[in-house]
């Protein structure tokens, strides 16, 4: 969450669900167990499709989607593992965008893989985000890093090279210390390995979700970091852009977040979504399926006519 790629968190964000080891709180919508956003090695997630359709099972989970950043490579895989778990499985997909210069993540549920709308978009976003790596690389080469490319590259294998990939060949080439000190100095914003990128249109995210036939989801509201101004404001901007719904209850939210953004939905007409963003087994506070239900009586995305399995 946050910005496209996972970073490690040293300390676990506490929100109430991980002080009991093997706590069960669950998702449940009578006997499902909901999980609808994680990340697989398609994008920067750690596990294949396979096993983390495996590891979702294993976690009781029964309604899942995969929601890699702006690529559907996934699905395919995912979807013939959950058919061996018995488990519905729900297409999906997280689109980056940009809003008035900042970076908002729409996951898309639902839909036709193959539509060609979706599938074009999300090629210009694949192609811009290459094109960044190699930014990146030509800029960290300047700072006396050695085939910074097809390093990245071989560190990525076939998922996307990512902002972290930088920074650890800035720390294997004695440039920098660690990872903080690689992104303050040179990979964050304003610095002199920075790349900035466009991302998709709000309007555009969500027009190609709804011609393939799927569900716009504002991704957590919690995890850019807004003031509570901002957050009012994209959601707002989300849905006058026709957007559907937005993800409540997430790995990282706590109670009070859940009723707040339970609340803002419901000031838009927006219904809510759940999904622990699970990116890797590392993250041990934050388990794939381990999601409170949503606040009150509040409309979830999975009633919506056209959340087809
Ligand atoms: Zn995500």
């Amino acid at each position: 969450m946050r910005a496209a790629i996972w970073t490690p968190r040293l300390k676990p964000q506490t929100n109430g669900l991980q002080t009991q080891p093997g706590s069960t709180h669950r998702t449940c919508d009578h006997t499902r167990v909901i999980d609808l956003h994680a990340h697989s090695t398609c994008s920067d997630g750690r596990l294949t499709p396979t096993a983390l359709v495996a590891r979702a099972a294993e976690a009781g989970v029964t309604t899942f989607a995969l929601t890699d950043h702006d690529t559907v490579d996934g699905l395919d895989e995912a979807r013939t593992a959950a058919d061996t778990h018995g488990m519905t499985f729900i297409n999906g997909v997280e689109i980056s965008v940009t809003w008035q210069r900042r970076t908002l993540h729409v996951v898309g549920l639902a839909f036709d893989s193959r539509n060609p709308s979706l599938a074009n978009g999300l090629a210009t976003l694949q192609q811009a985000r290459r094109d960044r790596a190699a930014r990146i690389a030509a800029k960290i080469e300047k700072l006396g890093v050695t085939d910074a490319l097809p390093r990245a590259q071989a560190m990525a294998g076939d998922g996307q090279i990512t902002r972290p990939h930088f920074a650890r060949l800035l720390i294997e080439d004695g440039i920098c210390r660690d990872n903080n000190q690689a992104f303050k100095k040179h990979l964050r914003p304003g610095r002199d390995a920075h790349a900035a990128i466009e991302w998709a249109a709000l309007e555009s995210a969500i027009g190609w979700l709804h011609a393939a036939g799927g569900i716009a989801v504002l991704a957590h509201p919690f995890g850019y970091g807004f003031s509570g101004a901002w957050r009012q404001r994209a959601i707002a901007a989300f849905a006058a852009a026709g957007g559907d719904a937005l993800e409540i209850c997430t790995g990282t939210t706590d109670r009070q977040q859940e009723v707040t953004a339970a609340r803002d939905a419901a000031q838009h007409g927006l219904v809510g979504s759940v999904g622990s963003d699970f990116h890797a087994p590392e993250q041990f506070w934050l388990g794939l399926g381990r999601l409170r239900a949503l606040p009150g009586d509040m409309n979830a995305v999975w009633h919506d006519a056209r959340f087809k399995v």
